[in-house]
Formats: C-alpha cells, sequence, structure tokens
C-alpha cells in the first residue's frame, strides 16, 4: 500500500477525471472578493492572483489542485488550492467546499493550516494558505514503514489537541488521515483538506470520508458525530505503529464488511497501552467509543498511553519533535512529491446560474 489514498463521497467518482487541477493561479484574472479573516493575523488586506507566480505543484486533490506560489512583491510563499466549479458541480460537491471554507475560516490553532482568502472567477474556486513545506505525514510513514511508538505518541498528542479544539466548536473533521496531516519545519503536524469537515447542527447523514478510515455509523447511515474522528484516530495511531490499517481490502466493500465487524488484529509487539487504547478508540458502538464519553476528549488525554505527556504544553508547540523535516528555504517543495504541470488550458466558464452557488465564495 503505497499510493495515497482517495476520499469520496457519495455519488462522487474516485481518482477518475474528477482529480485534475484548476487555475494555474498567475494568470491576472480575478480580484479578491473579501478579507475573510476574523483574526488580524492572518488578514491580507488586497490580492489579485496576478501577483502570485507558481512555483510548484505540491498535491492534487479530487477536486483540484494546490500549488506553491510565491508573491512577486512580497516574496511570500503560499499554498494555492485551486477547484473547477464545473468538476464541482458535476461531482456535487458544492456543500462540502462551503463547509471546507465556513470551517477553515473559523478556525485558529497552531495545528491547523491558516487560510488568508479565498475568492471564485468565472471557471475555479480558489483557497489561498499558509504553505507548510514538511510534506505528508504519509510519506514519512511510507519511508519508515512504521514509527516508534515515541514518533506516534508524538503526532497522536498533536492530533488529539486539533480533534479536541475543533469538537470544542461543534466541528467535525471526517477525514483524519497520514494523507492530510502536514508537517511544518520544525516538525509539528498541520491538518489540512477540510472538505469534509462541518460545523453540526445535527446528525450529519452523508457517506464521506476514506474507506480505511470511515466509522462503522457511517457506513451504517446511522447519522454520525464528532465521535467519527475517535474512531479515526485509533485508525491512525495502529497505522502508524503497524505500517498498515486495521482494516483494508482491495475493494471498498471489502473494508466496509471488515470495518463493521471491527475484528481487530493489533501486532502483539505494540506497546501494551496503546493496544488498549485502539481497542477503546475502534469500538463499534459510538455510545462506548473512547472520546465520545461523558469526559469527551479529556478521557483520551488521561488514557495511560499518553501518561508521559504534558497537555499544557502540547498546544504550546513545545512537545519536541522526534522527525524534523529537510527545510532548506521557505519555498522548498522538495518534501512534496513532483507532479505534472498543468498545461494552461481555458476552462469554458462556467453559466450565471451555476455561478449563483458559489457567489458567497
Ligand atoms: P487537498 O486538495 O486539500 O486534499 O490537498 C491535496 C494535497 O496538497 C495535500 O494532501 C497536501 O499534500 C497538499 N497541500 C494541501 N494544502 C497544503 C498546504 N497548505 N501546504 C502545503 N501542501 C498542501
Amino acid at each position: 500500500m503505497t499510493a495515497a489514498r482517495s476520499s469520496c463521497a457519495l455519488g462522487a467518482k474516485v481518482g477518475g477525471s474528477g482529480t485534475t487541477g484548476g487555475g494555474d493561479g498567475d494568470d491576472g484574472e480575478g480580484s479578491a472578493r473579501a478579507a475573510r479573516d476574523q483574526s488580524g493575523e492572518r488578514r491580507l488586506v488586497h490580492l489579485n492572483l496576478g501577483v502570485l507566480e507558481s512555483v510548484a505543484t505540491v498535491g492534487t486533490g479530487t477536486f483540484g489542485r494546490v500549488v506553491l506560489v510565491q508573491d512577486r512583491k512580497t516574496k511570500s510563499y503560499f499554498a494555492l488550492k485551486s477547484m473547477k466549479i464545473v468538476d464541482l458541480i458535476r461531482l456535487k460537491q458544492q456543500q462540502h467546499v462551503h463547509n471546507e471554507k465556513e470551517v477553515l475560516m473559523e478556525v485558529n490553532h497552531p495545528f491547523i493550516v491558516k487560510l488568508y482568502w479565498t475568492w471564485h472567477d468565472e471557471r475555479c474556486l480558489f483557497m489561498l494558505m499558509e504553505f507548510i513545506p514538511g510534506g505528508e505525514l504519509f510519506s514519512y510513514l511510507r519511508s519508515r514503514g512504521r514509527f516508534t511508538n515515541d514518533m506516534g505518541l508524538f503526532f497522536s498528542s498533536e492530533i488529539v489537541c486539533a480533534l479536541e479544539y475543533l469538537h470544542s466548536k461543534n466541528i467535525v473533521y471526517r477525514d483524519l488521515k497520514p494523507e492530510n496531516i502536514l508537517l511544518d519545519r520544525h516538525g509539528h503536524v498541520k491538518l489540512t483538506d477540510f472538505g469534509f469537515s462541518k460545523k453540526l447542527v445535527d446528525r450529519t447523514c452523508t457517506l464521506c470520508g476514506t474507506p480505511e478510515y470511515l466509522a462503522p455509523e457511517i457506513i451504517q447511515g446511522k447519522g454520525h458525530g464528532l465521535a467519527v474522528d475517535w474512531w479515526a484516530l485509533g485508525v491512525l495511531i495502529f497505522e502508524m505503529l503497524s505500517g498498515y490499517p486495521p482494516f483494508f481490502d482491495d475493494n471498498p466493500f471489502g473494508i466496509y464488511q471488515k470495518v463493521l465487524s471491527a475484528k481487530l488484529n493489533i501486532p502483539h509487539q505494540l506497546d501494551f497501552y496503546v493496544k488498549d487504547l485502539i481497542r477503546k478508540l475502534l469500538v463499534v458502538d459510538k455510545t462506548k467509543r473512547l472520546g465520545n464519553l461523558k469526559g469527551g476528549a479529556e478521557d483520551v488525554k488521561k488514557h495511560k498511553w499518553f501518561q508521559s505527556i504534558d497537555w499544557d504544553i502540547v498546544p504550546q508547540r513545545k512537545l519536541k519533535p522526534i522527525i524534523v523535516p529537510e527545510v532548506a528555504h521557505d519555498g522548498d517543495s522538495s518534501n512534496f512529491e513532483v507532479y505534472p504541470e498543468e498545461k494552461r488550458r481555458k476552462e469554458p466558464a462556467v453559466s450565471q446560474q451555476d455561478l449563483e452557488i458559489f457567489k458567497n465564495f
């Protein structure tokens, strides 16, 4: 298992023609629609796409492309995510991109990527984010095979803090996996890709996420809340320490069956306490799942596996990173895969009616 896994949404084709890039981000079109930020710290006053120069593509998602760009004037680097409106509509992702924007505009946390700006033209939606140069946790995991207990503990601690923060705002992340966890230049985590996140008002009932990381209640269509992230944390800890996810198969339906049976085969060499934690997170009945009980995230933090962790210093980024990425300078994209750059193609502009859907983006 080496290739990154696609997240999927009901009705969306995964890895098919939807996995294409968006605009180049350097054509001078489109101008800032609004400064979306609530915290002065990350407010950009005015921006025109023309000031951004593409450096390299650092990622392609199912619905778009993420490009490292440099502001020609200030020389600052950013990650520009672009998504083609025709693809978003074809793959019924309108609500997801709105959710992604809404959630990222609301949050402000050291372990969550910062969104500076969003806007659209008549072809693409754009999201300008901080560029996280260390690359995906996924690459480090695959190159090492598996992580040591200490590495797993470090990443899990920072992720628990990020989940606790999101859940305190009633936001469910829904796509926790090594591909969506980036490392900053010091080795601290940054969650990215909030395409499946959602501010909960009620139970939600859509099938989305990545098969290997889907909680039973999602597959069963029973509605799901914050508990799905604690399930995914169990899958992530298992995968980080074992090198493979607890439930896998060649096709998604096989994976779903295994998730529902929740039959766990935890490698015996794993730490005694982490085995216990994994078993308490990967509980099919969400009412009995650690993290989703009365004590919430606090129950997870109090688990014996985390007994060496001083939780007060974790959000201050004071836990000492064990893997420190090699980053030569702020705009170094060498920790990312090399992607073929997209030939400049003018997509047909979408109709006014379709554009209406994104008028607030
Ligand atoms: P997404 O479309 O949001 O899933 O992003 C696809 C890939 O682009 C991610 O898996 C990362 O490898 C990369 N990426 C996304 N956001 C950033 C960012 N802010 N900085 C650096 N790389 C990013």
